[in-house]
């Protein structure tokens, strides 16, 4: 049996350690814990691409042993160099010189350890290991080197690869019959061995390939359960809600449609078609609306949310972060005019009014737009999180737009679904644009609406990489072409990954406080940026601040911005450069997503290289907006080859969003991808990976919606449905633990 307790099997001290080390506890989770690759028995493996800092097990041939004693100290150090034919490693054991004879010249063996460097030699400190039994004195205790394929599992210190082989070993023996949730039908249709033969195959593999398939079922099965999941939640979402029942009686978008001064792009008429029909269907929408910086989804949910108000509903409007809710709100009153001022002297008759929401506000604006709010004379509420806070009640919301997805998880849309009597129509907007099945894949119990297309007569934006390390002399003209863009009368960014050189974090590159850094953290998987971008020695906006204006930049219109300004403060900042009143507006990401300066012609960033693709991409979108042409400069002290300039250059080459998501996935650790939006499934998916198994993923989602048509509730699948149980209840787990 699969839920077999791991102690019973490999006894209690050694279950503890597999318990602690990793988080294996039942029979089943040991033999899902797979190989990360194998060694072929007899081939030695390449000491050349050890990497310093890696835990590894190698299999490599004893060159030499020798003990020596610790000059004036007790005790002794055992030296072993193995090699693999070409190069060599040394293995430092401290006082057990008795080793030594087993260190016999010639002998191969297993070792594992922690890549270090000493004296700039790589070696392992007191390794672990197993020495290869010899011809024919291969006992039963190393039956793992029976097999030509000797399996290397992700090890820890304290549990080495063969050891964990020793207790699969005991598993495989232990666990009889093993349920397959697969139906036999589409074990044929994929040609797919048996759960209890894959398990095996993967784990005591006769043939490389025999091992490849089994790993591509069990990766399908993943696929499979996360497609059934997300399948099944979209149906169900639609089908167990109603929609609020709303004539369109209002004429309010057609208002809005003549006082537009450009003509709709196809793209945003057809996605706006798509959602028309949404909205006049019974059951709620769910649909992600993606598309690349500037590619005009704001006009397309504005629009979304007017027709709403024609149909006698609210809207709302959840931005992640404060700064990006202001803008809305100034971006949306100098749309709508005077449609968006009902109720005020002078508004027109066929309006609304618009009401804000934030975290930072005063008493008396707050309960002036929770009254607007709760009276329905605001037809559109924009805010941050604070929108979900308790206390926000609605005279009758109709619509939810999320602006830039990546920063809410799926328990934000449902909390605001939950504020509705019916419920809500919901759309999300994303600005980083992701390749379908990976969408697919994160939000796939979303329909999906791309803008491909930017509005005609969009600028070039030109990117260039300056090395600020090997050529100071560029970063100078760097600046000197601020100061020109800024003679010609247009506006420039410079942007830095921190605010002060004090903070250790650059989450506060953000600009959230408080709870939405919480937040972000929450949801963006914890140390991912940190890893990213690094902590050390970048620019800080405080710094850079005196430094241009008594400097390159002096005599120019400087302002400041960043998240720890209070947020009346961030919004005279933001309104006083939107109106040309400052010619740079020095910031930290707090700009990133959605800002809206077409006067804005330049942007300088430095320390680029702290920032992630798509970051980069964000920011760089805030230009370009007007009819003119404009530049962006990536400074960095990064050397010519490293990995980081190379990046930066990529980023450079192109501005098309789609190839930059690639590219981004492909950098971070794909765990992240799918741990972001449904971060409950993550454990259970220990091998899908959405960029390198597109294709499977494509084939499971096509399956998985043929099964939950046929069988709604997976009542003639049981084995499928206890899979699926499985990430549901996870995601319920860490949903109510992140409460
Ligand atoms: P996004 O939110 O997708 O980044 P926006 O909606 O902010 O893009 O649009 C970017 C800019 O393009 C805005 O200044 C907007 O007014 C303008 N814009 C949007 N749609 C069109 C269009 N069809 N024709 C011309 N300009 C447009
Ligand atoms: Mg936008």
């Amino acid at each position: 049996m699969v839920e077999q307790k791991l102690r019973e099997i490999v006894g209690e001290k050694t279950a503890k350690v597999l318990a602690d080390q990793l988080g294996l506890i039942s029979v089943g989770d040991l033999l899902r814990h797979y190989p990360r690759r194998y060694v072929v028995r007899g081939e030695l493996t390449d000491i050349e691409s050890l990497i310093e800092g890696e835990e590894v097990t190698i299999v490599a041939k004893i060159e030499s042993a020798k003990v020596r004693r610790i000059p004036g100290r007790k005790g002794s150090i055992l030296d072993v160099i193995v090699t693999d034919g070409k190069a060599k490693l040394g293995l430092t054991f401290f006082n057990q010189p008795w080793r030594e004879k087993d260190m016999q010249e010639g002998r191969s063996g297993l070792f594992a350890g922690k890549v270090g460097i000493f004296k700039g030699k790589r070696q392992l400190a007191h390794p672990d290991f197993l020495l290869i039994p010899e011809g024919e004195d291969i006992s039963a205790a190393a039956s793992d080197f029976a097999g030509k394929y000797l399996p290397v599992y992700p090890a820890t210190g304290k549990l080495p690869s063969w050891k964990i082989s020793q207790c699969i070993d005991l598993a495989l023996n232990a666990v009889g019959e093993i349920d397959d949730p697969l139906p036999l039908w589409l074990r044929e249709k994929m040609g797919y061995p048996e759960l209890k033969d894959a398990l095996r195959a993967i784990h005591r593999p006769t043939k490389i390939e025999e091992a490849e398939l089994a790993r591509e079922r069990v990766t399908f099965d993943e696929a499979l359960s996360l497609q059934l999941f997300l399948v099944q939640r979209r149906e169900q979402l639609r089908s167990s809600h109603q929609a609020i029942k709303s004539e369109k009686s209002g004429t309010l978008l057609e208002k809005f449609d003549q006082r537009l001064p450009f003509e709709l792009t196809d793209g945003q008429k057809l996605v706006s078609r798509e959602i028309e029909s949404d909205l006049s269907s019974e059951h709620p929408m769910y649909r992600l609306l993606q598309g690349d910086v500037g590619s005009g989804k704001t006009i397309v949910a504005l629009r979304t949310m007017l027709a709403m108000v024609d149909r006698g509903a609210q809207a709302a409007l959840l931005a992640p972060t404060e700064v990006l809710a202001q803008q809305h709100l100034r971006n949306f009153r100098s749309l709508l005019g005077e449609l968006g001022e009902s109720g005020m002297l002078g508004g027109a008759s066929e309006g609304t009014s618009i009401a804000i929401l934030l975290g930072a506000q005063s008493a008396s604006e707050r309960e002036s737009a929770l009254t607007d709010v709760r009276s329905g004379r605001a037809g559109i509420v924009l805010g941050t999180h604070a929108l979900l806070s308790e206390g926000v009640e609605f005279k009758d919301l109709g619509l939810v737009v999320v602006d830039e997805q990546h920063r809410f998880g799926v328990e934000q849309r449902d909390a605001l679904r939950a504020k509705g009597e019916s419920t809500p129509h919901v759309l999300v907007m994303t600005a980083t644009p992701i390749p379908r099945t990976i969408a697919m894949t994160v939000f796939g119990d979303l329909d999906i609406s791309t803008l491909n297309q930017l509005p005609s007569g969009r600028p070039l934006i030109s990117t260039h990489v300056v090395d600020a390390k090997n050529r100071p002399q560029h970063l100078e003209r760097a600046w000197q072409r601020v100061r020109e863009e800024v003679a010609k009368g247009r506006q420039v960014y410079v942007v830095a990954p921190r605010i002060s050189a004090s903070d250790g974090s650059d989450f506060i590159k953000y600009g959230l406080t408080g709870q939405e850094l919480a937040l972000a953290r929450r949801l963006s998987g914890e140390g991912d940026d940190e890893e990213l971008h690094g902590t050390k020695e970048s620019s800080s906006v405080e710094e850079l601040f005196p430094h241009l204006s008594s400097g390159p930049l002096k005599g120019l219109r400087i302002s400041l911005l960043h998240g720890r300004l209070k947020s009346e403060e961030k919004e005279r900042v933001m309104n006083s450069f939107s109106r040309g009143e400052t010619d740079v507006l020095l910031s930290t990401t707090v700009i990133e997503v959605g800002v809206d300066v077409p006067n804005a012609t330049m942007m300088v960033i430095m320390d680029a290289d702290r920032f992630g693709v798509s970051q980069l991409h964000q920011l760089r979108g805030r230009i370009g907006r007007g009819s003119e042409e404009s530049l962006c400069l990536f400074v960095t002290k990064s050397e010519p080859e490293s990995p980081a300039m190379k990046r930066l250059q990529a980023v450079a080459s192109t501005t098309d969003g789609f190839e930059l998501s690639r590219l981004d996935l492909e950098e971070r650790r794909e765990g992240d991808v799918l741990g972001r939006a449904q971060s409950g499934v993550r454990s259970h998916l220990r091998l899908l990976r959405v960029l390198r198994d597109e294709e499977l993923i494509l084939q499971a989602r096509e399956i998985a919606t043929e099964i939950i048509d046929a069988d709604p509730n997976l009542a003639a699948n049981s084995g499928l449905r206890a899979e699926v149980d499985k990430l549901r209840d996870e995601e319920h787990a860490q949903f109510l633990e992140k409460k």
